[in-house]
């Protein structure tokens, strides 16, 4: 099946939170998702996605993060995010992220486990056991 995609709408209230800068926490993502390096990615940089991951939109990085645990739970590597934003429509703050799926359950596990992974990176939260996380999304597909 082709053509399914989730929309998640982000809000971000504080402005400290709407960018991930910094070469820490781009090493900090990828060794914790090491595959996030094989992404591609159209409404990024030209410097690949690594370089993208020192300086860019927190959701844009959660559209990434969702789309690599899904792989790793089995999706097809093939699927595709989009990160938009229009904060004079949406309001300050509001990001939509859309990311193709295979399962909506893999889908909707991935975004918040992509989620707790971005509130760690960021200080907010504990570190997340992605080996564990993975797992039961894994368990999702029966
Ligand atoms: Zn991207």
């Amino acid at each position: 099946m082709e053509g399914k995609s989730i929309h998640a709408v982000v809000r971000i209230q504080d402005r400290d939170h709407r960018r991930l800068v910094g070469d820490e926490i781009a090493g900090r993502l990828l060794a914790m998702l090491p595959g996030l390096e094989r992404h591609s990615c159209e409404s990024g940089s030209a410097h690949g996605i690594v370089a993208e991951l020192t300086d860019t939109e927190t959701a844009h990085a959660l559209e990434h993060l969702t789309l690599e645990i899904m792989a790793l739970a089995g999706s097809p590597r093939s699927l595709r995010g989009l990160t938009e934003w229009d904060f004079a429509r949406d309001g300050k703050g509001v990001f939509r992220v859309s990311v193709d799926y295979d399962r909506d359950d893999v889908a909707v596990g991935a975004i918040r486990v992509a989620r707790d992974v971005l509130e760690w990176v960021m200080g907010q939260g504990a570190s997340v056991d992605i080996e564990t996380a993975v797992t039961r999304l894994w368990a999702l597909r029966g």
